[in-house]
């Protein structure tokens, strides 16, 4: 199955190598406002095909597109020096309003897979732009605080993240809600894990985790300028899970029409993925503060995604 990439700089290209090294689908396309970069990636991540799967790579404009079953979208435009996040997201609005509509004509079925930062009002921009069913403009979300949120419980509680069930909601960012009311491992809930294990979950503990979560794309961003191995990794699992119509639960923005009072706002819960894109989502069971720190998190994307018109 053929899968496109649009916008191909440090995200767009780890995901590329992150598809290819996977072996997810069988043809990859890559599409980039600087044809010369998309074409350079496409050479260099074919050179690594012989190392792991049979997966052709290519560039191409957005004609080349056609018949892709998943496109990736991570094209967007960096800060510039005094520019504000509104301005910032005006900006990548507009690049949307350019990409969307030709990635939708090459390729009308394909499910979008948003990757653009600040993703959920992206996705939002993404979903009224298409005028496809929410269903199938999918933002990236919350999947990297996910698996950073069970990374380090696993860390810290001696048991393997795969075993470690653990969710954020919410924005991808700083409003984003760890639920910790709802954790478990191996079916028995977390507090009662921690208490078996003889480990501790006091409030210094959970600040730690909480500020392991909330913070890495900051400690990330400092040392090497941005993050993109780890989201490249996370878009592959989902392009993946797609093809498959694998129905696993991951925690993805879709615009949703109502969290905690706010209608219509794109943010993460836990959805169900599958080959037509998001067939479910969930109604996690939050605590009252959960419930809360959710609402606010939604308050503050629906503002944002308002105050840029869409
Ligand atoms: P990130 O770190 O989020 O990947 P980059 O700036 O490295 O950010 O990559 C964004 C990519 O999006 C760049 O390669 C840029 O050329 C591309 N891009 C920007 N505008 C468009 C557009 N209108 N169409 C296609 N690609 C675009």
């Amino acid at each position: 199955m053929k899968i496109g990439v649009v916008g191909v700089g440090m995200v767009g290209s780890s995901a590329a190598y992150a598809l290819a090294l996977g072996g997810v689908g069988s043809e990859l396309v890559l599409v980039d406002h600087n044809p010369k970069l998309a074409e350079a990636h496409a050479e260099d991540i074919l050179h690594a095909t012989p190392f792991a799967r049979a997966v052709r790579v290519r560039a191409g404009d957005y004609g080349a597109l056609e018949g892709s079953a998943v496109v990736v979208i991570a094209a967007g435009v960096g800060q510039k020096p005094g520019e504000t996040r509104l301005e910032l997201l005006g900006r990548n609005a507009r690049v949307f309003e350019q990409v969307i509509p030709a990635v939708l004509e090459a390729a009308p079925e394909a499910v979008l897979l948003i990757a653009t930062n600040p993703v959920d009002v992206m996705t939002q921009v993404a979903t009224r732009i298409s005028g496809r069913p929410e269903s199938r403009v999918i933002g990236s979300g919350t999947i990297l605080d996910t698996a950073r949120f069970r990374a380090l419980l696993g860390e810290w509680l001696e048991v393997s993240p795969q075993s470690v069930h653990a969710y954020v909601l919410g924005e991808h960012g700083d409003s984003e809600v760890l639920v910790w009311s709802g954790a478990e491992v191996g079916g028995v809930a977390l507090e009662e894990f921690a208490r078996q294990s003889g480990k501790s979950l006091d409030e210094e503990v959970r600040r730690r985790i909480d500020d392991g979560v909330r913070r890495a794309a900051y400690r990330i961003i400092e040392g090497k300028g941005s993050t993109y191995h780890g989201i490249g990794a996370g878009l592959a699992r989902l392009v993946r899970a797609i093809l498959t119509d694998e129905r696993s639960a991951f925690t993805l923005s879709t615009l949703t029409p109502e969290v905690e009072g706010v209608r219509e706002v794109a943010l993460s819960l836990p959805r169900i993925l599958g080959a037509s894109g998001v067939l479910r989502t969930l109604e996690p069971q939050l605590s009252p503060s959960e419930c809360q720190a959710l609402g606010h998190s939604a308050q503050v994307l629906k503002q944002a995604a308002v105050e840029l018109g869409f």
